[in-house]
């Protein structure tokens, strides 16, 4: 039977942040990976390219158009700020979303196997929505990322995220799959964590990861505590809960406090006015924990709501395909 997936239309969306020594060889090899994937019946020549520039503040805009001068599956969009690597990821898949049958997002120094590509295809066409990459180790790493890498996705899963342990930016969504992400309006971004969350049919794929071999990493540690930020408040109703559920059980505590600080009062020998402290103590430790916690609940869920603002505003777009609409 004819599978309809066959010869899909894929757009590889690629974040791009200050990689002017990386951008031009890793272009290269994806062109030619676009080629052979073409050759070998896996996509569709209509495939592109989707370079998006993160407000880099070095030449990659420059050698970004022209690559796109000399190549017809390059797009080129830009951001006029630096928006974060979540941001351009996303920019890059709404751009996508509209033209292609399914979009793979890679990191532009190209660390993550792209011949680890065909895999996500076969997937995709054997019905998967989304395809996530989960790296085969760490090696690459340094101790401290290692570590803290762990520690984060243990925490993530206890904070009730479905995310994969060690899974990265590399994946691949159909366009079905975009269009469920676009429904999601949140400002603070943490992908990784709410694409597990959409429930279509997904699967996994592991690769091998690389050390970068141009340029220098572009996550500096303020970046990736802004990242793990993200990623637990946009799950945040559970630690406020666990405010909540504390001063619970702090007053619980504090009524069984009573009986025994009652009975100690009567019947014990205790020191004048510990009674009433130790009371005072649990009830009113509770009290105002449970306070703490309402109200943080109400902050909560204003927070989630104030989420409105745009995500990013395109400075520039190229393309070779004469769509109607390139706006996003
Ligand atoms: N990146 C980005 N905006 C940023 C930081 C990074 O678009 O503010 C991009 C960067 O160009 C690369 C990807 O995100 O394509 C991953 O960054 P990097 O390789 O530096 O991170 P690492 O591999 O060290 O975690
Ligand atoms: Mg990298």
């Amino acid at each position: 039977m004819e599978n309809h997936r066959q010869q899909g239309i894929l757009y590889i969306v690629v974040p791009c942040y200050n990689e002017e020594e990386a951008i031009e060889k890793s272009a290269e090899r994806l062109i030619a990976k676009l080629r052979q994937l073409e050759t070998d019946n896996m996509i569709s020549p209509q495939s592109r390219i989707v370079l998006v520039d993160d407000g880099s503040k070095d030449r990659t805009w420059e050698l970004i158009e022209a690559l796109y001068e000399k190549n017809d599956s390059i797009i080129g969009l830009r951001f006029a700020h630096n928006r974060g690597h979540q941001n351009a990821i996303l920019a890059g898949m709404m751009y996508a979303k509209d033209y292609c049958d399914f979009a793979i997002t890679i990191d532009a120094d190209l660390q993550q196997d792209i011949n680890a590509m065909e895999l996500f295809i076969s997937e995709y066409v054997s019905g998967s929505e989304i395809v996530f990459g989960v790296r085969n180790s760490r090696n690459t790493d340094s101790f401290f990322k290692k570590i803290s890498a762990t520690a984060f996705y243990k925490m993530m899963r206890f904070l009730g995220c479905s995310i994969y342990e060690n899974s990265a930016d590399y994946r691949l969504m159909s366009a079905k799959a975009l269009d469920a992400l676009s429904e999601y309006s949140e400002v603070n971004l943490f992908l990784r964590g709410i694409i597990p969350d959409i429930g279509l049919k997904t699967s996994v794929v592991h690769f091998d990861v690389f050390p970068r071999e141009q340029g220098k990493s572009k996550y500096s540690l303020s970046k990736m505590a802004t990242l793990a930020a993200d990623g637990i408040t946009s799950f945040s109703i559970r630690p406020i809960r666990l405010v909540f559920m504390m001063g619970a059980l702090s007053i619980l505590v504090g009524f069984f406090m009573i009986i025994h600080i009652l009975y100690e009062h009567y019947f014990g020998y205790t020191v004048n006015g510990w009674s009433s402290i130790l009371m005072s103590v649990w009830l009113l430790g509770g009290a105002i924990l449970l306070s703490l916690g309402i109200i943080g609940e109400y902050v909560g869920r204003n927070y989630m709501e104030t989420k409105r603002r745009p995500r990013y505003y395109f400075w520039d777009v190229l393309s070779h395909d004469a769509h109607e609409d390139t706006q996003v």
